[in-house]
Formats: structure tokens, C-alpha cells, sequence
């Protein structure tokens, strides 16, 4: 009672603002009493039993799950790494550990101002890096975007100064710029098709986030104003008709006030995304103004936002929370055979897909990839044998090496040799687990291969000494003998310490 945080408002402001948030995503008592509870047992007196008496058994173990992770958010990259694997294990037990965890950090995050400049960094690198991407494959892009915005302005504050002087100068006041392109977003539904400017929900309007556009124009060493997204308008329909969302796009390119740029056409209904994702994308220009134009009805507008955390937080979904805490547990497994902290850490990095591909076989069965994978993860994909001989593979008709990089809806036949063995440096562009893990588990076996010919090398010389050759020829049929060679068989790289 009476605490107060370091930004000077009473405590209870966090762990109120932690339950509010998980509350307004539509998760269940227990969650949001945990929500409450998750600093006690860590900051008071408290303890589980407590917890457990009062809330039951369920709430108890939220709270343990997220009091075991708040000791592990250290600085240094192998913390950080053991830090992510916990969260993960205790993901695995009740996925609900997660989504506190991460509405904790983003509290955290909005109120990171009244904390030391090296503490505002290195949180935010840490969010940048975990959480958000974390968040992203959970599917909550809302928090995703949120986590990155708040991260960025404390990672690179000259970036966004920049950019926020460049909206400023070029948009003067953008929301008002904002009103106003809504209005004739409007205006254009009500002119050309009356009766679906009725079932409008809701028209949003946005500015690109600064985090975005900085990755956007960064990367390719872009000026801000080639961006042509930076204002996106978004038209809810009310109804599920798919129709009427092409009625509204219809009004849109027929409204004389707007020039329609064809190029950024793209039809999300007749072809959703892997992951559900249904709307279509126009962009069209008014005034000075382009704008990017999402149409859509409001169960896709669901799915958009909140992705498969929709499925689980709104119905009991068992089916698709099975799927991710299968997901996590492949992760889990990953990791424990990956080699050493950085290569986890990297792991952990690509084993978040962010977007996904779909590319089919010659028979015409379909697979699915995260994006970025090659001729090799498809190969691996299929089956292992295959990837661990794979030469090349032939993509649309065309032949192509083992690293070249898949695009959605290519035909892949996989080109094979016996005589081909996977080699160390397939690791560096192999992006999948699967493909990782069978590379590393051969590569293993043939480095132990290599140790036991080595000392059975070093051996034999001593058995010949003391006469006993024979002996030797049998060495390996000795009792304890693969156990001793497993020992002396371990890789003593430093990057392969285990730290589990
Ligand atoms: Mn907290």
C-alpha cells in the first residue's frame, strides 16, 4: 500500500493496467486475476499457497509461471536466450503465462519514460528482438506494432525524430489529413453504390507506423516520400457478404476525384494469405495524397487484427491451441538440440515465421514454409533422406540450386543423389528447424565418426605394443565402450556448451 513506482504513479497503476488490458482482450477470469496477482509473490509478501487458497490452483501457477520469468529479463544475451526458453517451457504448461508476460512488457514499455537512458535501451532491444516478434507469431499484430513503436523511439531517437519531422512538414496536421480522406473515402461509397455505404462499420484511418516506415525505407535506402503507404484507410463492412466488399472497391475506382494505382491491387479474398488473412488492398491517389485502401468485412477485420489469438481468447478453440502450443513445443525441442547460445538465439529468431509460403509438390500437394526458405527446407520439409541428398531442384520448369529461395505458389521437383552428404555451411541458409536439425544431427554423427577413428588410430599402436591386436579389432564390441566414445566424442567448441 502506498508504493510507488519509479514514474511516481501508486503501484497498483501496473498490475491494474496489466488485468485492464488482458481484460479488453477478451481473456478469462483466471488470467485476469493473474494479471493482477503477477507481481505479488515477486514484490510482497505473498505467497503461492495464498494465492492458491483465495484463487485457486490455476491462478497460483499463472503467477509462479510469470514471477519465474522476471528474474531471467538480464541484459546479456545468453540470459536473454535462457530467459525466452523459460517463457517458452512454461508457454507449453498454460499458454496464458504468454500473453501476461507480454502485456507486463508492454505496460512496462509505456511507462519505460521515467527509467535511465541504459535501461530504456536495453529493454527496448530486448522487446524489439523477443517480445514483439513473439507477439507476431501469436498473431496479436496490434501488440506487435505497439511493442516496435515504443522500442524504436528508445532505440533510435534520431530516426524518429526524422520521420517525425517529415510527417509533420508534410502533412502539417494529419489528422485532420486523416478526416478528411475518410470523408471522401465515404463520399465515393455513397456516390457510386448507395446501398453498401449502409452496411459501412467503420472507416479507420492511419498513419504508417514510424517503426515500419523506418525498416520500409532502411532497408532499401528509400527516401520517406517513395513510401505510398504511409496513409492507409481501412472500410469495415458490416455483413459477410463477400460481394459487397467488391462493390465498395468498384465505388472507389470509379470515384472521379481519385486516380486508381493499379500496381498495388491485390485480391486478399479470392486469395487469402496462409494465414487467413482475407481483405483486398487498392491504393488510389487524391490531391497530393496517395493512400492505401484495405476493404473488408468485420469477421476478417477479426481475424486481421487478432489472428489466432481470436480463435483461442474468443471461443475455446481447442483445435487451434493445440496447434500452438505444438508450435512452441517444436520450438521447445529446437532449442535443445541447437547448438550453444548464439546459435539459439538465432534459432529463436527464425523460428518465429513471421509470414508464410505455400509451394506445391509435382504431385501437387501442398506445403507450407515460412517465408525466406529454400530448395533445401522444402526438401527437408518432404523428408529427411531427401533433404540430406538433395542436389538442386527444378522450380516452374526451371533448374535451380539448393539455396535458392522459394516464392508462394511455386511447383518444386526436388533433384537427389545418393551420393550427396549435407554440409556445415547448409546452415547458413537453411531457415526451417526441421532442415536445421537434420544437418546438425548428421554432422554430429559424422564428427563422432571422425573422433572414434581418431582414437581408435591413437589406440592401436598401444594394443600392438602389449601384444594384444586382437583385442583391439574387438574394441568397439567392449562393454562401455560407445558410452566412453560419446564422452570423448562431445564437440568442445565453445559455442556448443549446453546451458539448460
Ligand atoms: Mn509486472
Amino acid at each position: 500500500m502506498g508504493v510507488l513506482r519509479k514514474s511516481g504513479e501508486p503501484y497498483i497503476t501496473h498490475p491494474y493496467s496489466v488485468a485492464y488490458l488482458l481484460a479488453s482482450m477478451g481473456m478469462d477470469h483466471e488470467c485476469i486475476i493473474a494479471g493482477l496477482l503477477h507481481d505479488t509473490v515477486e514484490d510482497t509478501t505473498t505467497t503461492l499457497d495464498e494465492i492458491s487458497a483465495i484463487f485457486g490452483n490455476k491462478v497460483a501457477q499463472l503467477v509462479d509461471g510469470v514471477t519465474k520469468l522476471t528474474h531471467l529479463n538480464i541484459g546479456k544475451e545468453e540470459k536473454q536466450a535462457h530467459a525466452f526458453k523459460k517463457l517458452i517451457t512454461f508457454a507449453a504448461d498454460d499458454i496464458r503465462v504468454i500473453f501476461i508476460k507480454l502485456l507486463d512488457r508492454l505496460h512496462n514499455m509505456m511507462t519505460l519514460e521515467s527509467m535511465r537512458e541504459d535501461k530504456q535501451k536495453r529493454i527496448s532491444d530486448e522487446t524489439l528482438r523477443f517480445y514483439a516478434p513473439l507477439a507476431h507469431r501469436m498473431g496479436i499484430y496490434w501488440l506487435k506494432e505497439e511493442l516496435e513503436a515504443l522500442s524504436f523511439f528508445y532505440l533510435m531517437p534520431e530516426n524518429w525524430r526524422s520521420i517525425d519531422n517529415f510527417l509533420t512538414q508534410k502533412y502539417k496536421d494529419p489528422n485532420a489529413v486523416l478526416h478528411q480522406l475518410k470523408e471522401k473515402v465515404l463520399d465515393s461509397v455513397t456516390l457510386n453504390s448507395p446501398r453498401v455505404s449502409n452496411k459501412i462499420h467503420k472507416i479507420y484511418g492511419r498513419i504508417k507506423s514510424f517503426y515500419s516506415i523506418y525498416r520500409k525505407t532502411a532497408k532499401k535506402n528509400h527516401s520517406y516520400s517513395s513510401l505510398h503507404d504511409i496513409i492507409g484507410i481501412r472500410v469495415v463492412i458490416d455483413s459477410e457478404n463477400i460481394d459487397d466488399c467488391y462493390l465498395v472497391m468498384a465505388a472507389i475506382h470509379s470515384f472521379p476525384e481519385f486516380t486508381v494505382m493499379n500496381e498495388r491491387f491485390k485480391d486478399y479474398i479470392s486469395m487469402p494469405k496462409p494465414n487467413g488473412y482475407m481483405s483486398i488492398h487498392t491504393g488510389v491517389r487524391y490531391k497530393g495524397y496517395f493512400m492505401e485502401i484495405q476493404i473488408r468485412t468485420i469477421g476478417m477485420h477479426r481475424i486481421a487484427e487478432e489472428g489466432n489469438a481470436s480463435h483461442w481468447a474468443y471461443k475455446e478453440d481447442a483445435d487451434q491451441k493445440d496447434k500452438t502450443i505444438q508450435w512452441l513445443q517444436s520450438v521447445l525441442s529446437d532449442v535443445t538440440e541447437s547448438g550453444g547460445v548464439l546459435g539459439f538465439m538465432k534459432d529463436i529468431e527464425t523460428a518465429l515465421p513471421l509470414e508464410k509460403i505455400s509451394i506445391f509438390t509435382p504431385r501437387g500437394d501442398l506445403i507450407t514454409l515460412p517465408e525466406g526458405a529454400t530448395v533445401l527446407d522444402f526438401a527437408y520439409a518432404i523428408h529427411g533422406d531427401l533433404g540430406n541428398t538433395c542436389l538442386g531442384a527444378t522450380v516452374n520448369g526451371k533448374l535451380v540450386p539448393i539455396y535458392y529461395k522459394l516464392k508462394n505458389k511455386d511447383e518444386v521437383e526436388i533433384d537427389a543423389s545418393k551420393r550427396q552428404v549435407p554440409r556445415s555451411d547448409w546452415l547458413n541458409f537453411v531457415v526451417t528447424q526441421k532442415a536445421k536439425n537434420y544437418i546438425r544431427r548428421y554432422l554430429k554423427k559424422r564428427e563422432k565418426s571422425i573422433y572414434i577413428a581418431k582414437a581408435k588410430e591413437k589406440l592401436k599402436p598401444l594394443f600392438e605394443t602389449v601384444n594384444r591386436a586382437n583385442d583391439f579389432e574387438r574394441i568397439e564390441e567392449l562393454e562401455g565402450f560407445r558410452h566412453i566414445a560419446d564422452l570423448y566424442s562431445l564437440p568442445k567448441k565453445e559455442g556448443s556448451r549446453s546451458f539448460f
